[in-house]
């Protein structure tokens, strides 16, 4: 990656758009913004190519947006595994099986995040977006009420600050500036789950045979979470999975003893663990909630997971970031047009978000809490093929209406 320019206020010009955040949201709606002549400003905390946690499986829908930012050939060459099919399996060893590629026969992906987003900030730097990498943003400029910029600090801690017509919080969950700016509000139901927690690892399985089976995600339940299961690039495989907080506790943070000791609950992905030789260590996120925010404060948009987040059971939080920068980007140029964005043009785009996604945030909750009951699972199964239809109907309904077969 190129390094950084040491001043970011390099001309006196303020950008037309300071995006905070280099994962899929924030680099694709830049690439879109800097596509249709604007002068963009992305800044990321971290340096690329970096690890994320992420099960790292991108939806059939989610690799047509890349293809709709002109990225199909790199997608191509990155070596990412097509996946066709999810599998669920149960404590008891059942197992259900669900068709996850489009009715036109398209796949989803296993690609790691590292990978997956190198791709997409080197796409918005060759479209002339100037990406600072190393640059931790700690809240907004604001001047008679309004959002007019951001302020942080860069290498070695030198304070810089960012002046903007527009601002975009892409920041990710527990963004630090949607907090500074707006308010968010759960969307599940306050005591209905326990807190969760996100781990990530990837292994190496040395016999394929007890990898997780090629072009499939596996899904291996345990009471009250799961751990995922999908080959990427490089032949690895993404270990990645949402477990009650109080297992973490019960092993004083200690994963690798809370694998030894709640994986053996699963005969399948306890087979592939103990097949398996773990790279590098775990990572992990704490307070895992379906969540959704809104600016009070005029002047910036929010995407990606700072604008709300989804339970990844269902694979579409990629997939949102992805669609949601171009639900955005019409707005944030309409914004740049005029000035600065208005409350009004930040509620139409709210509106436009709520219509795009409700639906799939509503149904990806639904899979939550249905799919985390293992008996339910165990009980579908019993319906053979019946089972699977109905857990293929289930993923082919977090697609978009326009394409629905449900
Ligand atoms: C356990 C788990 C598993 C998941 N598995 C999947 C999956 O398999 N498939 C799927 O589609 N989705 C999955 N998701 C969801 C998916 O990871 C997110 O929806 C997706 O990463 C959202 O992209 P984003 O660009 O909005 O945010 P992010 O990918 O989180 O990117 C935010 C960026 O902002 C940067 N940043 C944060 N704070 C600052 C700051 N103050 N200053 C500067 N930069 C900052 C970060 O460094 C980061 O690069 C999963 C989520 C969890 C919790």
């Amino acid at each position: 990656m190129t390094p950084d320019p040491p001043d970011l206020d390099h001309d006196d010009r303020p950008f037309d758009a300071a995006v905070v955040g280099a994962g899929p949201s924030g680099s694709a709606l830049a690439i879109r913004l800097a596509s249709a002549g604007a002068r963009v400003a992305l800044i990321d905390a971290g340096r690329f190519p970096r690890d994320k946690l992420c099960g790292e499986y991108l939806s059939p829908e989610g690799v047509e947006a890349l293809g709709r930012l002109g990225l199909g050939a790199e997608v191509a060459r990155s070596g990412g595994r097509p996946i066709r099919l999810v599998r669920l399996t149960t404590p008891r060893g059942r197992s259900l099986e669900a068709e996850v590629a489009g009715p036109d026969g398209r796949t989803g992906l296993g690609l790691s995040r590292s990978a997956l987003d190198a791709i997409l900030l080197d796409a918005a730097r060759a479209r002339g977006v100037l990406a600072f990498e190393g640059t931790r943003i700690s809240g907004p400029i604001v001047a008679a009420g309004r959002v007019v910029g951001i302020s942080g600090r860069g290498e070695g801690g030198a304070p810089v600050s960012i002046r903007s017509t527009v601002v975009v919080a892409a920041d990710g969950r527990n963004s630090s500036l949607t907090r500074r700016t707006g308010t968010s509000r759960p969307r599940s139901v306050p005591g209905l789950r326990p807190r969760l927690f996100g781990l990530k690892r990837h292994l190496i399985v040395p016999d394929d045979s007890a990898d997780e089976p090629a072009s499939t995600v596996g899904l291996h339940l345990l009471p009250g979470g799961y751990v995922g299961a999908c080959r990427v690039e490089g032949g690895r495989t993404n270990l990645c999975g949402l477990l009650p907080e109080r297992l973490s506790r019960r092993h004083r943070g200690d994963l690798d003893a809370l694998a030894g000791a709640v994986f053996p609950g699963n005969p399948t992905l306890s087979a592939l663990w103990r097949a398996s030789e773990p790279l590098g260590p775990w990572k992990t996120v704490a307070g895992v909630r379906v969540e959704v925010a809104s600016p009070r404060l005029p002047g910036i948009f929010y995407a990606g997971d700072a604008r709300g987040t989804v339970d990844p059971l269902g694979g579409q939080g990629l997939t949102m970031a992805l669609l949601g920068s171009e639900v955005l980007a019409p707005f944030v140029l309409r914004a740049i047009a005029r000035e600065g964005a208005d409350p009004g043009l930040v509620r139409e785009a709210i509106r436009a978000w709520h219509s795009r996604f409700d639906r799939r945030v509503l149904l990806c909750r639904a899979f939550h809490h249905a799919l985390v009951r293992p008996s339910l699972v165990d009980l579908a199964s019993l319906l053979g093929r019946w089972g699977d239809d109905l857990l293929s109907l289930g993923f082919s309904c977090t697609r978009d209406p326009a394409r629905l077969s449900c």
